[in-house]
C-alpha cells in the first residue's frame, strides 16, 4: 500500500490536517501540512479549517493544541510518545519556593504538561523565553522544568533573581563538549549552532544559540557553508529543504541526538490514527488554569 497516497485519502475524507514537529522522522514530517516547533504548531492549530488535528509529536504538544482548541478533534498517532522532561517539577517543590518569596513569578517552558503549566504564572518558548522573563514585573523568577534553557535566561536578564529547578531534557543534556571540539576540529570553518537546552559548557562552543526555528532561520541566512547542529537530528529535514542546492552542511554529534519518543511516530501510525480515530487527546481537567499562563505569554510576547 502507497501509505502516503492513503493518508492523504482520508485526509480529505476525514477533514483533517496534519501538523508535524521538526524532531519527528523525516518521513513523517513529509506527510505533513504544517511542519514547525510546538509554540508554531499549537497557535497555527487554532487557525485552520479543518474538524481533525493530527499531531505528530509528543503528548504535551497535543494537549497544548487540544486546550487552544476545545471545539476540534486532535489525534496523537502514539500515545505513548511522551516528553520526559515535561514531568521533571514536582508541586511541592514549587509551593515551597512561592512561600518563601513575595515577589515571586513561575516561568513554565512550553514543554511541560497541562498540569505543570496551571500551577504557573505564564508560559515561555526558547524563541520568546528572554522577551517574556524582561516583560514581567516581579523581580523573582522560578523556571520550570527545563535548567538548562532557564540557565540561558538567567545569563539574559541578569537583573533578575532566577530560582532554577533540576529539569532538563535527556536528549540535549547528554551532548557534550568534546564531541563538538571533535567536529570542530574535523570542520574549522563550521559555525555552531546550538538550542539552549543544551548543558552551558556547551552552549560555550556555539556562535549561536536559538530555537530550533531560529536555528533554521540562521543556516538559511548565514554565509557559512558548514553547520555543526546541537540539537535534535531530526532538524536536518527542514534545514537541508531551506539550504537546497546551496551545498550548505550539516554535521551532528557522533552520538547521534535522537528523540526516542518522537522517533515513535512512523508513516504507518499516522495512517492508522486517521483510519481508526485512535489516540483522540481528551480535554485536561485543568484547562482554565492551563491555558491562563498560554493566553499571558500570547500577550506578554506582542508587547
Ligand atoms: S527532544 Fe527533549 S524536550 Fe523535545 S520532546 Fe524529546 S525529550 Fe522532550
Amino acid at each position: 500500500m502507497d501509505i502516503a497516497a492513503e493518508v492523504a485519502r482520508l485526509k480529505r475524507e476525514k477533514d483533517a490536517v496534519i501538523l508535524a514537529h521538526y524532531y519527528v522522522p523525516p518521513e513523517v514530517q513529509d506527510m505533513a501540512d504544517y511542519v514547525g516547533d510546538s509554540f508554531y504548531l499549537a497557535r497555527l492549530a487554532r487557525t485552520l479549517e479543518c474538524s481533525t488535528i493530527v499531531l505528530c509529536g509528543v503528548s504535551f504538544m497535543a494537549e497544548s493544541a487540544k486546550m487552544l482548541n476545545p471545539e476540534r478533534t486532535v489525534l496523537l498517532p502514539d500515545v505513548t510518545a511522551d516528553c520526559p522532561m515535561a514531568h521533571m517539577v514536582n508541586k511541592a517543590d514549587v509551593d515551597a519556593i512561592k512561600q518563601r518569596y513575595d515577589d515571586l513569578a513561575v516561568v513554565c517552558y512550553i514543554n511541560s504538561t497541562a498540569e505543570i503549566k496551571s500551577w504557573s504564572d505564564v508560559c515561555v518558548t526558547s524563541s520568546n523565553a528572554v522577551k517574556v522573563v524582561r516583560e514581567l514585573p516581579q523581580h523573582n523568577i522560578l523556571f520550570i522544568p527545563d535548567m538548562h534553557l532557564g540557565h540561558y535566561v538567567s545569563e539574559q536578564v541578569p537583573e533578575k533573581n532566577f530560582i532554577l529547578n533540576r529539569g532538563w531534557c535527556p536528549i540535549h543534556h547528554r551532548m557534550i563538549p568534546q564531541e563538538v571540539e571533535e567536529l570542530e576540529l574535523a570542520h574549522p570553518n563550521a559555525r555552531v549552532i546550538a538550542h539552549p537546552e543544551c548543558t552551558q559548557e556547551v552552549l560555550q562552543e556555539a556562535d549561536f544559540i536559538g530555537s530550533t526555528k531560529q536555528m533554521i532561520d540562521y543556516v538559511a541566512q548565514s554565509d557559512a557553508e558548514e553547520f555543526i547542529v546541537l540539537t535534535v537530528v531530526g532538524v536536518r529535514r527542514e534545514m537541508e529543504k531551506m539550504t537546497e542546492g546551496s551545498g550548505k552542511r550539516f554535521y551532528f554529534p557522533r552520538t547521534t541526538p535522537v528523540c526516542v519518543n518522537m522517533a515513535k511516530v512512523t508513516p504507518e501510525k499516522v495512517l492508522a490514527c486517521l483510519r481508526d480515530g485512535t489516540g483522540e487527546v481528551g480535554m485536561p481537567t485543568c484547562v482554565e488554569a492551563a491555558t491562563t499562563p498560554l493566553e499571558r505569554m500570547l500577550e506578554l510576547a506582542a508587547r
